[in-house]
């Protein structure tokens, strides 16, 4: 058993009865600024390869960056959000390496002077809340992106030839760094996620970054190392890169715990290395070997000014903030009387945002949790997508609830104005139109319905004109069957009544 062949992992409950995790969680943020954060070159995704670049970005001999004033608010707004000091005076530095993404064989960083660090954010799992502490957010720029052609696995090894694309070279990112992380050893996984879910939200909030895992402006290394239970000191950490789903952080964190036990168990070393993470089975692979003493030769950027954020313009900028994720969920759950458990499977579908734009639009909280949790959940998963990428908006879903309010149909016939919403047959009104949805409740077509349920059910008939009223479900039954659900059901009652009683 070595860290580059197959292990054979140790089950999870038993890998935490002898070693306890400890985790650091480094996450990259891809700020939304329109222009790079050294000189004026766009940052649109999918622009044509190498037409976003310039003499700064390319890092010609003799270019000079400028830093974006927008890139260095967002950070502090990004830093005061986790409850992070401000920097009064800071330096971008210099961090050496080459690779051929990155044009200038350095990037531009900020080393042990970052704008923001010693912050604090909460996240829940379960129920319970989990504090996680910050060592610091700063910022840096990305590198290209190189493409290997040829070969089977779209890695370097065995590729034919390799094209680079210095298109995202130089745009603005912040990288957010913990303290290391130590929770209950079977809670690890999950509050990685959670965290990771948690900045999603609060940056997103923030309106400075798309932050979608999925097109790479929110990427996480996962940094895992177990030690013996009730030791104290660190064990050697691995740093699983760029993992690129919220699921994922967790099944990485998990299997590594997993992995690392299987070879401390063979009173193996861990080796400190970056690892890959394969999402078809959830394992990692060996990267490089990557020791903490590594030199990057890291020095003061000498091009560009330090910066000196006013403590006016940091105040400024804390009262843009917008409400923290946690005392909204809080506000939200009293003002729509939701109980603990609504709340948290309200938040745990992702749908906090759906069903407040919902309700916004004019729905009853219960009912808006209702279509989004229920109806709208279960085709999202059968389509095995996201509940927000569903072709349907919380003020649709309003405007459906607001027929069923008016009697205009039943939440019967509403699952067929949802199906025709979501095919794309337009508004729901239109949908009722087109489809023939309407409830019936003209009296003339209910009353001979009704006529024709109690010629055909005489002894149901017999109990109810006998007093036995609760027999009436068996003819609405009849009538409801006979006009394909859509007669108004308490007309029909009355009407039955009314020819019985
Ligand atoms: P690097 O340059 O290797 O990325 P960073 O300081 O940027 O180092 O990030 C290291 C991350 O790993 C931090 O979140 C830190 O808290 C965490 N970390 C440090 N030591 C350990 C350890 N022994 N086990 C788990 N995590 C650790
Ligand atoms: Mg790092
Ligand atoms: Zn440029």
């Amino acid at each position: 058993m070595t860290s580059t062949g197959t292990v054979t992992l140790v089950d999870f409950d038993e890998a935490l009865t002898r070693y306890e995790p400890v985790m650091g969680l480094e996450v990259h943020i891809e700020l939304n600024t329109e222009s790079k954060m050294f000189c004026g070159c766009a940052t649109n995704f999918g622009a044509e390869p190498n037409s976003n670049v310039c003499p700064v970005c390319l890092g010609l001999p003799g270019a000079l960056p400028v830093v974006n004033g927008t890139a260095v608010e967002s950070a502090i707004r990004i830093g005061l959000a986790l409850n992070c000091e401000i920097a009064e005076w800071c330096r971008f530095a210099r961090k050496n390496y080459f690779y051929p993404d990155m044009p200038k064989n350095f990037q531009t960083s900020q080393y042990d002077e970052p704008i923001a660090f010693n912050g604090w954010t909460e996240v829940d799992v379960d129920g319970e809340t989990f504090r996680i502490e910050i060592e610091r957010a700063h910022m840096e720029e990305d590198t290209g992106k190189s493409l290997h052609v040829g070969g089977a696995t779209g890695r370097i090894h065995g590729a034919d030839y390799s094209l680079v694309d210095f298109n995202r070279a130089g745009i603005p990112l912040i990288e957010i760094v913990t303290k290391t992380i130590v929770v209950p050893g079977h809670k690890a996984p999950a509050v990685a996620r959670a965290y990771v879910n948690h900045l999603r939200d609060l940056i997103g909030g923030l309106g400075v970054s798309d932050v979608r895992m999925d097109q790479g402006s929110l990427r996480c290394d996962v940094n895992l190392s177990l030690r013996p239970v009730g030791r104290e000191a660190f064990g050697t950490r691995t740093e699983t890169k760029n993992v690129n789903s919220f699921k994922s952080v967790e099944q990485a964190a998990r299997f590594e715990i997993q992995r690392q036990a299987a070879l401390l168990d063979a009173g193996e070393v861990i080796v400190q290395e970056t690892r890959h993470f394969h999402e078809k089975d959830g394992s990692t692979s060996p990267g490089r070997e990557k020791s903490d003493a590594e030199d990057y030769r890291y020095f003061p950027e000498p091009d560009l000014a330090p910066i000196a954020a006013s403590r006016q313009w940091v105040e400024e900028l804390r009262a843009t903030l917008p409400e923290p994720p946690a005392d909204r969920r809080r506000r939200l759950q009293a003002e729509w009387e939701f109980s603990d458990l609504d709340m948290r499977d309200t938040v745990g579908a992702g749908a906090l945002d759906l069903v407040a734009a919902t309700i916004d639009a004019g729905a009853a909280p219960q009912a808006a949790r209702k279509w989004w949790l229920g109806e709208l959940a279960r085709r999202a998963n059968e389509a095995e997508v996201d509940l927000s990428t569903l072709d349907i908006t919380p003020q649709q879903v309003a405007g459906i609830q607001a027929l069923i309010d008016a009697g205009k149909i039943n939440d019967k016939l509403a699952r067929d104005v949802f199906d025709g919403v979501l095919a794309g047959e337009g508004s729901p009104e239109e949908v009722v139109a087109a489809r023939g949805l309407e409830v019936v409740s003209d009296d003339g077509a209910l009353s001979a319905a009704v006529d024709r349920a109690i010629d055909a059910n005489p002894d149901v008939a017999d109990k109810i004109r006998d007093g036995k009223v609760a027999a009436a479900g068996a003819l609405i039954g009849a009538v409801m069957k006979e006009m394909r659900g859509q007669a108004d059901a308490a007309r029909v009652r009355e009407l039955i009544l009314e020819k019985l009683g």
